[in-house]
């Protein structure tokens, strides 16, 4: 035979409860007739709860009483015929009178003992399962309702009280053997002492109660039905990706409960435990999952971890002082008092110092927990041998669980990667002696952000999440959304990786979606949003949303992005980003965003700073990581000046090569702005710093290709006309070029730690002679690449390859 439990939500409307009905029809009853027990009906049991503790501080109940009767009479009048209604109302109304009587007694004395609770919430099982013993008499030949309190014995500790097996398995046995044609439906969470008072399990205790008559009764299997797909790798509700698990060792379960994984109750596993009976979580409301099991002997798994289990509410307390270095039993006092007093331990660490106890209780039993403390210790603080304990709140605990930890190096490294990379504080850590838990206290606030981050670093087989918030809607920004949008699937099947732009934000408008943009109309979204646009509000938002694995992509040429940086890194944000203006300031500054990014475990990319989406910085970092030693740079990084160059040839004069220029868009409004060589000299100040030299912007020499009354022209038309009156000049330079066999290219080097831009002659064999377009070209001469340089050539310059080099950097974020 097997026993089948129900939670709330499944006995919590009268669709779920027709489908139980469904679930028992579908039952292979030869094995004998099946245990059902039942919890209360959703939110019966909390409902309880704050109408005790309402009727204790003398307000009035009688609005819950009336919600908690029209909840349960409504699945009378739905799922029973009318004939059969009566005796299950009457019943019903019998219970609730007394409730109201026992409440009343409560509001009068304004006394709620631990005893009288237990008893009001007895109700909510008694209620659901005498209702539902009735319903399913009409579809089943014979049927029993029992209450647990008859048969399942408890000492006095109410609230969480221990079951006394010996008398229970009796009790049980009996009543199984007399009834054994028939289907018990037993209420459960409740229980009863010597006495007759009644007790109850502890909060979620309807599975202890499966567990207990599936010990006792031998059962095949113990059930546990509920809503989910079983006991999943994390708490669904707080980490999306959280997926199902098949199987699970009772030890597992049991650590994986522990810390919060509400799906079962942790005391459930033992019974089923000692007699080797497998659990089976399943969904009511998704009957085609086949469940978790929970047994002995699992398969070989490949997971590392199992999963992650958390506790979202709770306070420290600290015990520590000189006196406690070398003496033994402080914690002995320490730990008999708390258990003494009936204070639940969550976790406890010890520094090996010995120095200092940190140990974590729910926030309700912190003060007390304080008191206790302070009266037992008080001749060691009065001593000052011992420090006065101060209470830490609003923390979480996150807890790692799985049996293949044990002995596996590199578990807990993994665990402190993903959480430092995402900036999440550890307060205090411990590691059972098992190695089937390590469990970290971490800021309630950091929880959702620390689940989803350690979640993702280990599974791996699922898709790592990036949070990104674009800043720059230009051309580069709209391009890089499409390319996003058109690789969503290769991304994810191919680099594990999927990105959601969480905030975007342009000069006007910012908006936010933590669950991602849709890119298919990000811009009405934007368009639509009241917020505006204010780059300290957007930093601020970014951080507060506290999402796991956030990239900040500046996708803009303004000075103002750059001053945020530095509290981005520190807010364990990486940051991806084409505009050259932070990287080509000052050193000092250069610097600090390097020294900043590599402090907070971020990383900080810009390869589309140089020569956009070529790979010229990642080849320079390569070359420098890997030992090599540069000895010069020679390049040409500025396509418009590439552009002027590569076609100031044949009968074209200079003027008209660069009106041409601006016509195709490959200019600035005022074209001096390119060739004057600014933007170039970035470039090459960038590429100097990241191969290790300490530059200024001034310490890179300029040759002006313009001669001083074009560079002194008032305006455009202006410097135009200059141009004009130049030409002889421009001639002249070319042809004096043409007359060696060579060519006009302004080149950018350097060498031996001195950067300089200036206007070269370079003939056939030199690897500038043959460019077209607006390419870019960078050769890099190494101890290794002395005799031939290593040349990266191809197109610098556009949107398309600047958002594909953002888009590359991204990538490697994520890949981190
Ligand atoms: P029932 O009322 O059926 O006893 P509970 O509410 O006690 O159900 O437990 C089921 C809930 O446990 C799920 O709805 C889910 O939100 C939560 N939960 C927490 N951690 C996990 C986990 N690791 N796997 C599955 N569910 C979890
Ligand atoms: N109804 C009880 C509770 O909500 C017991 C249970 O559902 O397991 O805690
Ligand atoms: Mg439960």
């Amino acid at each position: 035979m097997k026993v089948l439990k129900f939670g709330g939500t499944s006995v919590g409307s009268v669709k779920s409860i027709s489908t139980v009905i469904d679930i028992l029809k579908q039952e292979d009853m030869s094995q004998g007739a099946p245990v059902v027990v039942l919890s209360a009906m959703s939110g019966v049991t909390n409902l309880l709860v704050q109408m005790a503790e309402q009727a204790a501080a003398g307000r009035e109940f009688t609005q819950h009483l009336a919600e908690l009767e029209t909840k349960h009479y409504g699945v009378v009048k739905e799922l029973l015929d009318v004939q059969n209604q009566n005796p299950v109302l009457t019943r019903l109304k019998i219970y609730f009178n007394q409730l109201e009587d026992l409440l009343q007694g409560v509001l009068t004395l304004r006394e709620l003992t631990p005893k009288t609770r237990d008893l009001i919430l007895s109700y909510g099982e008694r209620c659901s399962s005498m209702m539902i013993s009735r319903i399913a008499m009409q579809h089943f030949p014979a049927c029993l309702f029992v209450d647990a309190t008859e048969v399942v014995k408890t000492d006095s500790s109410y609230g969480q009280a221990k079951v006394n097996m010996d008398l229970t398995s009796l009790l049980v046995n009996d009543l199984y053997r007399n009834n054994s044609d028939k289907i018990l439906f037993v209420t459960g969470f409740i229980s009863s002492n010597e006495a007759g008072n009644i007790t109850t399990l502890g909060r979620g205790g309807s599975d202890y109660t499966a567990a207990i008559f599936g010990a006792v009764l031998n059962a095949s299997a113990i059930e546990i039905w509920t809503d989910v797909n079983g006991m999943m790798t994390a708490d669904p509700r707080m980490v999306k990706k959280a997926f199902s698990l098949p199987e699970l060792t009772y030890t597992e379960a049991m650590e994986l409960s522990y810390f919060g994984a509400k799906v079962i109750y942790p005391p459930t596993m033992i019974p089923a435990f000692l007699k080797k009976i497998p659990i089976v979580i399943k969904n009511t409301f998704d009957t085609s999952f086949e469940g978790t099991v929970i047994r002995h002997d699992c398969g070989a798994s490949n997971l590392a971890i199992k999963g992650i289990s958390s506790v979202n509410k709770i306070s420290i307390l600290n015990l520590q002082g000189s006196g406690m270095v070398g003496k033994a039993g402080f914690s002995g006092r320490l730990f008999s008092l708390l258990a003494r007093e009936q204070i639940n331990v969550i976790l406890i660490t010890q520094s090996s110092s010995e120095h200092s106890i940190t140990f974590a209780v729910q926030p309700d039993d912190a003060e007390r927990a304080k008191q206790l403390m302070e009266q037992e210790f008080e001749l060691e603080l009065l001593a000052k041998k011992l420090e006065y304990p101060v209470i830490e709140e609003d923390l979480a605990v996150l807890a790692i669980v799985g049996e293949n930890m044990k002995q596996t190096p590199g578990i807990s490294g993994k665990l402190f990667h993903a959480l430092g990379r995402n900036g999440v504080n550890v307060r205090a850590i411990a590691q059972g002696s098992s190695e089937y838990n390590i469990s970290v206290i971490i800021s309630g606030g950091d929880l959702a952000k620390a689940l989803n981050a350690v979640h993702d670093s280990f599974f791996a087989q699922l898709n790592k999440t990036l949070h990104a918030f674009c800043l720059g809607t230009g051309n580069i920004g709209k391009t890089l959304f499409k390319q996003l949008n058109d690789h969503v699937e290769f991304l994810e099947a191919n680099n594990g990786i999927s990105v959601k732009i969480a905030g975007i934000a342009n000069t006007r408008k910012m908006a936010f979606d933590a669950d991602g943009f849709d890119l298919n109309n990000w811009e009405a979204k934007l368009e639509a949003s009241h917020e505006v646009a204010d780059l300290g509000d957007f930093i601020t938002k970014m951080k507060a949303m506290n999402l796991p694995n956030c990239v900040f992509i500046d996708n803009t040429a303004s000075p103002k992005p750059i001053e945020f940086y530095e509290q981005i890194f520190k807010s364990n944000i990486s940051v991806v980003t084409c505009n050259k203006i932070g990287n080509s300031g000052p050193y000092s500054r250069y610097k600090m965003f390097r020294d900043t990014a590599r402090r907070h475990g971020v990383d900080f990319f810009y390869e589309t700073n140089v020569g956009a989406g070529l790979p010229i910085i990642r080849t320079l970092k390569d070359l420098m990581s890997s030992g090599d030693r540069l000895q010069k740079i020679e390049a040409i990084l500025s396509g418009t000046i590439s552009y002027i160059f590569n076609n100031f040839n044949g009968d074209a004069t200079f003027h008209d090569v660069v009106q041409t220029a601006q016509e195709l868009g490959y200019t600035e409004p005022d074209p001096r702005d390119d060739l004057r060589g600014t933007d170039f000299m970035r470039k090459i100040l960038i590429l100097a710093r990241d191969a290790g030299y300490q530059m200024e912007a001034e310490d890179v020499q300029i040759d002006s290709i313009l001669p001083k009354a074009c560079l002194e022209a008032a305006t455009v038309a202006d410097f135009y006309a200059a141009l004009k009156s130049e030409n002889a000049y421009f001639e002249d330079l070319k042809n004096t070029a043409a007359s060696q066999g060579k060519v006009l290219r302004y080149i950018g080097m350097l060498d031996n730690g001195k950067a300089s831009i200036s206007l070269e002659m370079v003939d056939k064999e030199h690897p500038f002679y043959t460019m077209s377009g607006s390419d870019n070209i960078i050769a890099f001469t190494t101890d290794r690449y002395k005799v031939r340089p290593m040349v990266v050539k191809g197109p610098g310059a556009g949107a398309e390859v600047t958002a594909a080099g953002v888009f590359a950097d991204l990538i490697n974020v994520g890949a981190n």
